[in-house]
C-alpha cells in the first residue's frame, strides 16, 4: 500500500527546499568541533541577536502554557506607526516565507502562473508549484531582473509576480524608478509580491508603500530574519491593502507566529543601535570583500544585502574545501548558477578568515 494514488499531484513532482549546511552537521561529517565552525552559509546576522529582543524572548518563555496572541496585537500596534499603514493592513507569519505561500494559496489555482526571475528565491517557485501552478522563469542577463522579458511572460493565467529587492541570490539592486516603472506597467489582474527581505541593509531603499496607496495590487514582505537576527524564532510580515490582507488573514494558521517570536520582534524594533552596527559592519565587510575579489581578479557581485557572490571555475570543489576548514558557504546549483558561490557578510576577523581559506584553493 502507498499514498502515489491519494496524494494531490503536484505533492508527487514537488521539490524540496534545499536549506544552508546546519552547523552540527558539517561538524560530524568533517570531525570539526562546532565552535569551530563559521557558517557564512545563509545569511544569518554575525553579531548574533539584539540584547532586547533575546532578553523579551526570555521573559515571554515564562507564558509558554499560554497560546500566543493570534492577531499580534502589539506588534501590530508598532508596526503601523512605523511603516505608517493601518493594523489592518499588515499580516504575520511564521517567517516571511510563510507569508510567501500565504500569497500563493490565495491566488493559485491549478494551471496559473507566476512570473520571477531564473536566480531568485526559490521558495516563490515552491510556493507556486505546490498549488499545481507554472513557475514561468525569465532569464536574468547580468544576474538582472529583467523587467521587459518578465512583463513578455505574463499572460492571462499569470496572477503573480515575485521579486526580491536586494536580490537573492544575486545580490543585485534594482531602483525606485525600474520599480515604479515595472509595477505601474503590470495589467490588472497579476499582483506585484515584492520581497524586502534585505531591506535594511539598503542606504535608501525603494518605498512601495505609494503605489499599494494609490491602487495598485502590490504586497511587501519583511522579515526579522536577517538584519534583527532572529531567524530562528520564526517571524515575518507583509503590508498591502487591507483588503488582501484579509484573504491572507483567512488562509493562515490561527497561531502562526509563536509567543516567543513576537516578544522578540516587538523588542529588535526598538533596538535602534543593534541594527545601525549590523548595518555598519555589513558595510564594512561588502568593502573588504571587493577589494580582495578585485585584487584576485575574479567576477563578482557586491551590490545589495548581507552577502556576496563570486565566480569560480570550482565551485562546488571549493565549497567541499572549504568546509573541511571548517568554513561553509553557499554553492548555487539549484539556483541555476554552479559557478558562483554566495558569502554571507561576518565580522571583520571572520571575512578575513573565510577570505585566506578560499584564496587558498584557488
Ligand atoms: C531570508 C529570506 C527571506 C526570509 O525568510 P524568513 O522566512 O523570514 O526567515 C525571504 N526572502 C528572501 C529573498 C530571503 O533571502
Amino acid at each position: 500500500m502507498n499514498f502515489k494514488n491519494v496524494v494531490r499531484p503536484s505533492v508527487l513532482t514537488q521539490p524540496k527546499y534545499e536549506a544552508g549546511k546546519p552547523i552540527e552537521y558539517v561538524a560530524r561529517e568533517f570531525g570539526l568541533k562546532p565552535e569551530d565552525i563559521l557558517k557564512m552559509a545563509s545569511n544569518e546576522n554575525p553579531l548574533g541577536s539584539s540584547p532586547k529582543a533575546l532578553a523579551a524572548a526570555q521573559e515571554a518563555s515564562g507564558h509558554l502554557n499560554y497560546y500566543p496572541d493570534s492577531a499580534c496585537f502589539y506588534l501590530r500596534e508598532k508596526l503601523s506607526k512605523k511603516l505608517g499603514v493601518k493594523g489592518s493592513q499588515l499580516v504575520f507569519g511564521n517567517g516571511s516565507n510563510e507569508i510567501l505561500e500565504l500569497v500563493a494559496h490565495v491566488l493559485l489555482n491549478d494551471g496559473d502562473e507566476i512570473v520571477t526571475g531564473r536566480h531568485s528565491f526559490i521558495v516563490y517557485k515552491l510556493s507556486a508549484l505546490l498549488m499545481g501552478a507554472k513557475c514561468k522563469e525569465v532569464e536574468m542577463p547580468d544576474l538582472r531582473h529583467d523587467f521587459d522579458a518578465m512583463l513578455k511572460a505574463i499572460t492571462q493565467r499569470t496572477k503573480a509576480v515575485f521579486i526580491a529587492n536586494p536580490n537573492n541570490p544575486t545580490g543585485t539592486v534594482n531602483t525606485q524608478k525600474e520599480i515604479y516603472d515595472f509595477v505601474r506597467s503590470l495589467p490588472e489582474h497579476v499582483t506585484f509580491c515584492y520581497d524586502e527581505a534585505y531591506r535594511e541593509f539598503e542606504e535608501n531603499p525603494v518605498d512601495v508603500l505609494p503605489l499599494i496607496n494609490e491602487g495598485r495590487k502590490v504586497i511587501a514582505a519583511r522579515t526579522f530574519s536577517k538584519i534583527y537576527g532572529l531567524a530562528g524564532l520564526r517571524c515575518g510580515y507583509a503590508y498591502c491593502s487591507e483588503e488582501f490582507a484579509d484573504y491572507l488573514n483567512r488562509v493562515r494558521e490561527p497561531f502562526n507566529v509563536n509567543s516567543l517570536a513576537q516578544a522578540g520582534a516587538l523588542a529588535a524594533l526598538d533596538d535602534e543601535a543593534f541594527l545601525l552596527e549590523s548595518r555598519r559592519i555589513n558595510l564594512e565587510g561588502r568593502r573588504q570583500f571587493k577589494a580582495a575579489f578585485e585584487e584576485l581578479k575574479l567576477e563578482h557581485i557586491v551590490e545589495g544585502g548581507n552577502f556576496v557572490m563570486v565566480k569560480v571555475k570550482n565551485a562546488l570543489e571549493i565549497f567541499t574545501a572549504l568546509q573541511k576548514v571548517g568554513v561553509i558557504v553557499r554553492p548555487n546549483v539549484g539556483y541555476g548558477l554552479p559557478d558562483w558561490l554566495r558569502i554571507t557578510i561576518g565580522k571583520k576577523e571572520q571575512n578575513e578568515r573565510c577570505l585566506k581559506e578560499f584564496s587558498k584553493l584557488l
